[in-house]
């Protein structure tokens, strides 16, 4: 596979870098994202392939099961460099149906160690489902009930996101939207959750 990432580059140098050679001379000087995404790790949701978008154009940040966590200054200096630096005025916190992460809040594995430690950042996102479901006094299917908790995750991310103080003031000046979004695998297609555009609690 490692050969077959090297041949790869060796394409794209061939065919799309020096076709397209002013373009990216120009990238090189500086990037102008417009959008921050927020992505899972799973090697099934590439952002540029799934929202037909080039280099230069997203700035990402991709972790198991698309968290924010306030304590990870992974993020934090992700989101710092966007806000104060590329000034990107669209946050996008993506979770995708199928995701691993989100399926480990269900089954913990023994010989993992840093993952459940990780995921405490999403178990509200599973509570709430289940207490919901228990509420209304419904049977739903094991599957529809993951994807309701891939769903409540994204939700809940959005509401970490906004306990940064800098992005809540960003919203606040109409300096950046937040948005959810869910990728679907089996068909292809974003699914528009929610958009924030002011915050929701001060
Ligand atoms: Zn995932």
């Amino acid at each position: 596979m490692i050969t077959t990432l090297l041949d790869g580059n060796k394409r794209f140098v061939a065919e799309t870098f020096s076709k397209d050679q002013a373009r990216y001379a120009d990238l090189a000087k500086a990037q102008r994202p417009t959008v921050l995404w927020i992505g899972c790790s799973d090697s099934r949701v590439p952002v540029n392939t799934i929202t037909g978008s080039g280099a230069g154009e997203v700035f990402v940040h991709r972790n198991v099961g698309n968290i924010v966590a306030t304590n990870d200054w992974n993020l934090s200096a992700v989101l710092e460099f966007s806000t104060n630096h590329l000034k990107i005025p669209d946050i996008v916190i993506c979770g995708h149906y199928g995701c691993g992460g989100i399926e480990a809040l269900e089954e913990e594995s023994p010989e993992d160690k840093y993952i459940p430690v990780w995921l405490i950042n999403a178990y509200k996102a599973k509570e709430r489902v289940d207490e919901k479901i228990r509420a209304l006094h419904i049977e739903i299917p094991p599957e529809k009930r993951m994807e309701l908790i891939v769903e409540e995750n994204v939700r809940l991310q959005l509401e970490h996101l906004q306990e940064y103080p800098f992005i809540r003031k960003s919203m606040r000046e109409k300096k950046v939207n937040i948005h959810g979004w869910v990728y679907d695998m089996n068909s292809g297609e974003i699914k528009v959750l929610q958009r924030n555009t002011v915050p929701v609690r001060e």
